[in-house]
């Protein structure tokens, strides 16, 4: 709602605080997943705001419609709520990545345009073999980390001719990096562990935007529709803290306003093993059919 100031302009309010849950349907949800989704809803319901489901199912040779349903009811037995979704609709619909195509090949020709991105030939096994031994972050490492990217495509690194003939070549069928600012300390608040930084190039590097598969990268797909969508706080897993510094350099790329974000503290089980390399155990399909409650798996949690 605008107020109306008393000289006749219309004064914007604060914006209203927007959670959301981005499960990826990629097996079933367990106790880790919904211990922080549990967070998000609690963070939304304290500031008076809303909550959005968004079913990041961009990896379409992984997920699989069970999957879908079985995560939509899981999430609702847990005692999970949303006001926009999937299943439920709202104003920034489709909220199902594997729909916004058309959003996320927007923001890549905007990136393209503006010079940040540039495409990269090389393999899985040409990165390796350039960085010699595997390279590990010392921030909390995640599969969706990437090892820091040395360079070998970076347009200062090709010849006049070879930057030519990449430029005009297609979007699919290679893949394309955001160019980094080496050096640069990029630097967060977190809600939950406080002030955050990393330096770019260092601790992380040029990484993956759009893959030759025609896929937009978790990183891209997520900036691109955490900002359509509005959200103004992303809660999730500490895991995907390297992930943030690398969003917020998309947001600044493409002009993009960053949310705040909130990481949850990793769950471990009585042997320090991560919850969520332990989907079959704790998975909450498994938990309910022990004839566990919602109630009882939710009590140690804020
Ligand atoms: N779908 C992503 C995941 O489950 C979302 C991560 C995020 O919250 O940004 O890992
Ligand atoms: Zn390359």
């Amino acid at each position: 709602m605008c107020q109306v100031h008393p000289c006749g302009t219309v004064v914007s309010p604060l914006p209203l605080y927007r959670g959301r849950l981005a499960p990826s349907p990629t097996g079933l949800l367990h106790l880790g997943h919904a211990r922080t989704f549990w967070v998000a809803q609690a963070r939304a319901r304290a500031a008076g705001g809303k909550l959005i489901l968004r079913n990041d199912d961009l990896d379409t040779a992984r997920w699989k419609l069970d999957f879908v349903a079985a995560m939509l009811e899981d999430l609702r037995w847990i005692g999970l709520d949303w006001s926009e979704g999937p299943d439920v609709g709202g104003p920034h619909a489709p909220y199902e990545q594997s729909r916004r195509g058309a959003h996320y090949a927007a923001a890549f020709e905007q990136l393209r345009a503006s010079g940040a991105i540039y495409p990269c030939t090389c393999t899985r096994r040409d990165v390796q073999q350039a960085l010699g031994a595997p390279h590990e972050s010392a921030l909390a490492p995640n599969p969706t980390d990437e090892p820091v990217y040395p360079g070998t495509c970076r347009p200062e690194n090709l010849s006049p001719e070879e930057n030519a003939r990449r430029a005009a070549g297609l979007r699919d069928g290679v893949n394309w990096r955001l160019r980094v600012p080496d050096g640069e300390e990029i630097s967060f608040h977190d809600g939950h562990a406080g002030d955050q930084r990393a330096v770019a190039g260092r601790e992380f590097g040029d990484f993956l935007v759009w893959r030759k598969d025609g896929v937009p990268s978790y990183q891209l797909a997520c900036v691109v529709d955490d900002a359509a969508m509005r959200i103004t706080e992303v809660v999730r897993g500490a895991d995907l803290i390297l992930s943030t510094f690398r969003q917020l350099l998309l947001y600044r790329a493409l002009g993009a306003t960053a949310p705040a974000f909130f990481h949850c503290p990793l769950v471990h089980d009585e042997h320090g093993v991560r919850l969520a390399k332990r989907h079959d155990a704790l998975a909450l399909r498994t938990l309910r059919a022990q004839g566990k409650s919602p109630a009882a798996l939710r009590a140690g949690w804020k």
